[in-house]
């Protein structure tokens, strides 16, 4: 058993799961929009912690001391942070992220990676061989590999 175990509502957090919202760069999807598409699907709310939008503005949507509905089979363990975006004007995979949510997610996971020391940051695509899937459009691994090195060091 950790230290942490013993404040209420600690959660281990072993992994910072990056997603893109699946939204051409040139379309807006509101954060009131990602959440009516959720409820719709049937979570009780928005099921990132995090989500970015183009300007760079963070939306805080879960608290993180609360389990996500964002990765199947990891979302105990795990912290959810989207970026809207995601998908080029064919509508193919792409790297939309603009330099405002380039900042805004640096940020945020230079700073949970304060608070979970432990956790690893992995694009959603990474977790598993068997996802199907482009998201979050960039290789989230490799690019914070410097991060995570940055600050195991301290
Ligand atoms: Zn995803």
């Amino acid at each position: 058993m950790t230290a942490g175990c013993f404040y209420q509502n600690y959660r281990e957090v072993r992994l910072l799961i990056i997603h893109c919202s699946a939204t051409r760069y040139d379309r807006d999807f509101p954060v009131e929009a990602l959440r009516a598409s959720h409820k719709a699907r049937g979570f009780a709310d928005i099921g990132y912690h995090f989500y970015i939008t183009r300007d760079g503005y963070l939306h805080r949507c879960r608290p993180v001391n609360q389990i996500g509905a964002h990765a199947a089979g990891w979302n105990d363990r795990s912290i959810g942070i989207c970026y809207e975006g995601g998908l080029d004007e064919s509508d193919h995979p792409s790297d939309t992220r603009t330099y405002a949510q380039k900042c805004s997610l640096l940020d945020l996971l230079r700073q949970l990676r304060r608070d979970y020391p432990e956790a690893k940051i992995a694009g959603h695509c990474q977790l598993s061989p068997y996802i199907r899937k482009a998201c979050p459009c960039f290789d989230a691994r490799e690019e914070y590999a410097g991060l995570e090195e940055e600050l195991s060091r301290k």
